[in-house]
């Protein structure tokens, strides 16, 4: 840090004036030009000099400038990274964090990939069927969401437990057998394991994930069944890596498209989605219309908030767009992950 601060010191005093930076002028502490004529005789510039002046007579304002070098140098850090592309996308650090019994359950890279290059297809809007939104919804499709993924690191384990309990949580803690959250303030903490079991430990979830309101707790992130990560190999009609997508959409404050319960017709915070009864299954065919207070309603089943097969979804709305980016924020709150 220490180092890195004497950089942005010197830089902050070369930048005031950049006509400096070009020319080779003397200090004008030695040099006053000639006094006995109102025109300069060569280019001067006090600001850095006043400015030192001001910083070693005022604190307040010393702090602010120190904070405001620190800003500068994490932008420009974090741009370096790929975190905060140039324009703009946020591009969040993924954990993988795989847990196997047998050899079978224990994902290759590749596979790990291609989850990767599917959510970076889905969220950018890249994904081929893309192309197969209905031109009714078209106007409210997301388009490129500006958020990017990028593989830090995958952590692998091997523990005899054959079924997880997923209000126990007991795969995000070395204690019982699973794997401790890489600081999730700052990364994407994705656990894959053999099967993920409800609290009467019956089997049937392909993947859960927490809301912005768990950031940075010791259990937030997603956690996905080893058959639903990536393409090759996953177990149809969930092989295309949206079971992800989909959770992904949780952890960026997207809420089912019938709203948080299970009663339906609630408001999903998104105005461009269709009010919904409830979710959709296997491969709908469009238009599908479903009643809400006793309006009918085109319903939009391609949306990866609803539960459709994998192959069925393909899109964000606008308005989903805006929930998440709120959420990855320079003041949201998963700005840890920028
Ligand atoms: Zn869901």
């Amino acid at each position: 840090m220490k180092k890195l601060f004497f950089g942005a010191l010197v830089l902050g005093f070369m930048s005031a004036c950049t006509s400096d930076n070009i020319s080779n002028q003397e200090d004008i502490s030695q040099d006053p030009g000639n006094p006995s004529s109102t025109m300069a005789s060569k280019r001067a510039c006090p600001s850095d000099i006043i400015r030192e002046k001001a910083l070693k007579s005022d604190p307040a304002l010393r702090a602010r400038f120190e904070a405001n070098e620190l800003q500068s140098e994490k932008f420009s850090r974090d741009i370096m990274m790929g975190k905060v592309l140039a324009d703009g996308t946020v591009e969040i650090p993924v954990v993988f964090n795989v847990i196997y019994n047998t050899s079978t359950q224990n994902i290759s890279d590749a596979r790990i990939a291609e989850q990767i290059a599917v959510l970076n297809a889905d969220y950018g809007a890249t994904n081929s069927d893309v192309a197969n939104i209905p031109s009714a919804f078209q106007p409210a499709a997301a388009g490129d969401v500006k958020i990017r993924f990028k593989l830090v690191t995958t952590n692998r384990k091997q523990y005899t437990k054959t079924g997880w309990r997923s209000d126990l949580e007991e795969m995000k803690k070395s204690t019982t057998g699973g794997i401790n959250a890489t600081d999730p303030t700052k990364n994407l903490n994705i656990w894959v394991v053999n099967s993920i079991l409800d609290e009467n430990s019956q089997p049937g979830t392909l993947g859960y994930a927490y809301y912005p309101e768990s950031a940075g707790l010791w259990y937030d992130g997603l956690v996905i069944g080893y058959q639903y990560i990536g393409k090759t190999g996953a177990s149809a009609p969930f092989n295309l890596g949206r079971t992800v997508t989909h959770e992904v959409g949780h952890y960026l404050n997207l809420p089912h498209l019938w709203g948080s319960s299970n009663t339906g017709c609630q408001t999903d915070y998104s105005n461009d989605t269709p009010t919904s009864p409830g979710p959709n299954y296997g491969t709908p065919s469009y238009p599908l219309n479903r009643v809400c207070g006793g309006v009918s309603r085109s319903q939009m089943f391609m949306n990866y908030m609803d539960y459709v097969d994998d192959k069925a979804m393909f899109m964000f709305s606008a308005n989903q767009k805006t929930r998440m980016q709120a959420v990855v924020a320079a003041a949201g709150p998963r700005a840890g992950l920028r």
